[in-house]
């Protein structure tokens, strides 16, 4: 997605060797105007996939999930990190490693959000080594849910999360791929969505 590779290219910063922070637009701050175009690209991908439910992990991957579940019109559900006293429900539960925080915790879905007529799209804003999606797949299959895909805001694909998710057999939606940081530069490989920027130009 042209529009994302560009907002990378001014706001990104790399943070060590494999970090990227986005907090201008993403993370901390969020601009909506980005977000809504990114929901936007997400239906025109998944429109005719038969989605019900849009399914990410707090925090950061609330924003792009909801534009994209407004779209498609379905709820979007996020996997909590924290287990809260309000939530007495019976659970799906799994552990996910966290990249950025390299510590494991345990996230958790109320069983009746999820059920086995269930088409799902996981969205994130990362994706590095694939813990999170991964882990987001688990809660789906416990619900006997049918994973449809994966749609990234922002994948490293110098990292294994593609070819685990891949492996798995799910369609991958990835609107900026970055193949390197090369002596402080960006470098971009193309974009799953790429075909779909000619089309809106
Ligand atoms: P994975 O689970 O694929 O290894 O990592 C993805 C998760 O880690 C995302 O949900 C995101 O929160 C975080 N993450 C991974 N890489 C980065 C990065 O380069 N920058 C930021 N801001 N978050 C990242």
């Amino acid at each position: 997605m042209k529009l994302l590779e560009d907002r990378i290219i001014t706001d990104g910063k790399i943070l060590g060797q494999d970090i990227l922070k986005v907090d201008q637009f993403l993370t901390h701050q969020v601009d909506y105007q980005l977000m809504k175009a990114i929901g936007e690209r997400f239906y025109d991908v998944y429109k005719s996939s038969g989605i019900t439910k849009v399914v990410t992990i707090e925090a950061s991957g609330i924003a792009p999930a909801l534009y994209t579940a407004a779209n498609l019109n379905v709820p979007m559900i996020f996997a909590k990190k924290a287990k809260n006293i309000t939530m007495n429900d019976e659970l799906l539960t799994t552990e996910v490693f966290s990249f950025t925080k390299q510590i494991t915790s345990t996230v958790s879905i109320s069983k009746q959000f999820l059920t086995k007529n269930d088409r799902v799209l996981i969205i994130d804003d990362f994706l590095a080594n694939g813990q999170a999606a991964l882990g987001l797949l688990d809660l789906i299959e416990q619900a006997q849910a049918t994973p449809v895909g994966v749609g990234i805001v922002i994948e490293k694909s110098f990292q294994t999360g593609r070819t685990r998710i891949l492996e798995k057999g799910l369609k991958m939606t990835s609107l900026a791929r970055i193949s390197a940081f090369e002596d402080g530069k960006i470098k971009f490989a193309t974009a799953d969505d790429a075909a779909f920027d000619a089309l809106t130009k």
